[in-house]
C-alpha cells in the first residue's frame, strides 16, 4: 500500500493535473481543491509519483505504507 496526503492543501490550484494523471487516487472536492480518496495499492505508485512531479505547487506527498 502507499499512503498519500496533501501538504498545504490551501495552496491547491484545482486545475486537476493530478486527477487527469491519477484519477483513481485524486479527485476535486466541492471546495474546488484536491481530495485524496484514501490509501492506494502499490499499482498506483507510478501514477501518484507522476502526479507529485506534475503538481505546479508541489503539495502532493506519499510514502510506502
Ligand atoms: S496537481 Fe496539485 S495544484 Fe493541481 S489539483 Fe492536484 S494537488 Fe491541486
Amino acid at each position: 500500500m502507499i499512503e498519500v496526503w496533501i501538504e498545504r492543501r490551501e495552496e491547491c490550484l484545482g486545475e486537476q493535473a493530478c486527477v487527469v494523471i491519477c484519477g483513481e487516487v485524486f479527485q476535486i472536492g466541492e471546495d474546488g481543491k484536491v481530495v485524496v480518496k484514501g490509501a492506494a495499492g502499490d499499482e498506483f505508485e507510478v501514477c501518484v509519483k507522476e502526479a507529485e512531479e506534475s503538481c505546479p505547487v508541489n503539495i502532493i506527498r506519499w510514502r510506502r505504507a
